[in-house]
């Protein structure tokens, strides 16, 4: 590829409204560019990485048994209206008619879809497992799309979904899905924990998730340090409108007078800082005149999300703010979502980690019964129960009986559940059994943010001058940067003869042949975060050597011309 002829798209200045530094470093860097709220076009470069990291998704997909299919984006609505999620799904469920005025969505999710294949197309037990993936386009209209194509609302999805007659073998392919995950991240060689997580609106019976470990990230993961315990412990979904949710919030809306706080005068009583990391605000309302407590929970995480809430709560909220008792928690945990009604003010606030695990119950998901295993799910035997994981603060004993609980972020980029009956019923997805029997199926569901993974990769590797691709997934493998080609045809000659060299070698090469200062241009590879510079100038090709640069470690270093291929070795 040369310059010349390719859409480099570089920009020097960090863009406004990009909070997060690979949100920035994705449109310096010329990765993408932003059409809508939460709708973004991969460059060329951008793309380029795209495809590496679905390459390898693909890979491990198909080493551990899935096969690759491919659904339609746009589904009709009946097949929602058969499973439930019509009703269940919320606002996030992009909803369009077609020129008929049939209703149709667009998929956030395709359980629906393949349920309905595999009961059409499966009807012998022996046709079982099945394990089918796709790499497709989602739709989700995020309440807030932000950090560029970390929380789009189009955005590129590996998911799988795979079909058995019995538990047991369904928590064999889980265990196999478990290994290619790790596998996955490994190999695109990110700091990644997989983490116990709450099986949340999806439903089922054991999940975990698989998180980049970075500072903007949008999720709380509780370690041991002393052994390999992890889980999610955040309600990171409290805000999600989905279902109870949404009525949740909208009545909090109704019940609510404005009484405007600002941020830091809300901060400063509640004794957080403006840029606190993570916090969830339970705001209880006192009885109504059927002596019902209403309470409704906001999470608040980083300075940004702060402000947006702000704008779309917090002003809501009235004075006087005060810490609620303890027996007024109590109130709040006994009473029904279905109970917020037209209750007077003042409302009162209270932020408190240790209560996060109310907002579940805010959000109407039922956890009884809900078990959760340890990080590993095959080889560690030892079940927490909800309430274990979601108490935990930092310093505490870890619940599993092994070292003290440290707390970090981290970003969701993979997500794997075991779902159970709960679409197989709804849908009758059955076979017959040997015995001749109809048997309902059981699933799991596997899925990994492809487009997701771009902007974590960033996340956990970059430096003041710009990306630093782990090697797996950089768009290039090597840039060619001569000095002055315009006035040395020597350097120009090398240049290019290098350049036909490497692309017969199959190299993935960029030959900056732009008519720039070589300052423009080795801002330009750093940005892009190209792993090697080979520069070429007059004086060193006096010795028939040119210069490499490394991105990651910053070393220079001569090599003879003619060595040059065994830098890919
Ligand atoms: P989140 O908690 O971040 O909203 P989710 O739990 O709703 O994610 P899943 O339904 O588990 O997402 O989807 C599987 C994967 O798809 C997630 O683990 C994540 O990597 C990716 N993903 C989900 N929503 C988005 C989005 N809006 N933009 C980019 N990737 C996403
Ligand atoms: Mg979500
Ligand atoms: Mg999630
Ligand atoms: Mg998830």
């Amino acid at each position: 590829m040369r310059t010349s002829q390719y859409l480099l798209a570089t920009l020097k200045e960090t863009p406004a409204n990009a909070e997060v530094i690979s949100h920035q470093l994705m449109l310096r860097a010329g990765l993408v560019r932003n059409l809508a709220s939460g709708l973004y076009t991969w460059l060329p470069t951008g793309l380029k990485v795209l495809r590496k990291v679905e390459k390898i998704v693909r890979e491990e997909m198909e080493r551990a048994g899935a096969i690759e299919a491919l659904m339609p984006v746009v589904q009709p609505a009946d097949l929602w209206e058969e499973s439930g999620r019509w009703d269940e799904y919320g606002p996030e469920l992009l909803r369009i008619n077609d020129r008929h005025q049939r209703p149709f969505v667009l998929g956030p999710t395709h359980e629906e879809v393949i349920t309905k294949l595999v009961s059409n197309e499966i009807s012998s037990y022996k046709q079982l497992p099945l394990n089918v993936f796709q790499v497709q386009t989602k739709f989700r209209d995020e309440i807030r799309p932000r950090f560029g194509v970390m929380r789009g609302r189009e955005f590129l999805m590996k998911d799988a979904y795979s079909f058995h007659l019995e538990q047991e073998c369904l928590e064999q392919t889980y265990q196999k899905m478990f290994d290619a995950y790790c596998r996955i991240f490994e190999r695109l060689g990110l700091d990644y924990r997989p983490v116990i997580a709450d099986t949340g609106s999806i439903g089922g019976d054991a999940s975990h998730e698989f998180h980049v470990l970075a500072e903007s990230g949008e999720d709380d993961i509780a370690f041991s340090d002393n052994s390999d315990f992890a889980a999610n412990i955040e309600k990171a979904e409290a805000l999600a409108p989905t279902g109870p949710r949404t009525e949740a919030n909208q009545e909090l809306t109704k019940v609510a007078t404005p009484g405007v706080k600002s941020i830091e005068e809300v901060a400063a009583f509640l004794k957080v800082d403006a840029k606190a990391t993570v916090k969830t605000l339970m705001v209880l309302a006192p009885e109504d005149e059927n002596g019902q407590q209403a309470v409704v929970a906001l999470v608040l995480r980083g300075d940004h999300q702060l402000n947006e809430i702000k704008a779309e709560k917090l002003d809501q909220l009235a004075a006087p703010l005060t810490f609620a008792s303890e027996e007024q928690i109590q109130a709040a945990i006994n009473c029904q979502v279905g109970s917020i009604g037209p209750v007077s003010l003042p409302l009162k606030v209270i932020v408190d980690r240790s209560a996060a695990h109310l907002s579940d119950f805010v959000c109407g998901a039922n956890e009884d019964g809900y078990h959760y295993t340890g990080a590993n799910w095959d080889r560690d035997a030892k079940d927490y129960s909800v309430e274990d994981i979601r108490n935990v603060v930092e310093g505490d004993p870890s619940p599993c009986g092994q070292g003290n609980i440290i707390i970090k972020r981290g970003i969701e980029v993979g997500h794997i559940f075991q779902l159970g009956k709960k679409y197989a019923d709804a849908m009758n997805c059955g076979v017959l059994t040997e015995s001749g029997k109809h048997q309902t199926l059981t699933m799991g569901c596997y899925g990994i943010g492809v487009s997701r993974i771009v902007a974590a990769a960033i996340e956990q590797n970059h430096d003041k001058y710009g990306i630093k691709w782990p090697a797996a997934i950089a768009p290039f493998q090597a840039a060619i940067v001569p000095m002055n080609m315009a006035k040395s045809a020597r350097v120009k000659e090398t240049a290019e003869a290098l350049y036909q060299q490497l692309q017969q070698a199959g190299i993935e090469v960029l030959f900056d042949d732009r008519k720039e200062r070589p300052g423009v241009m080795f801002a330009d590879h750093e940005l892009i975060g190209t792993p090697l510079l080979l520069v070429i100038g007059e004086r060193n090709l006096d010795n028939q050597q040119i210069e490499v640069k490394n991105r990651i470690t910053g070393e220079k270093s001569l090599l003879a011309i003619n060595e040059v291929l065994s830098l890919f070795n």
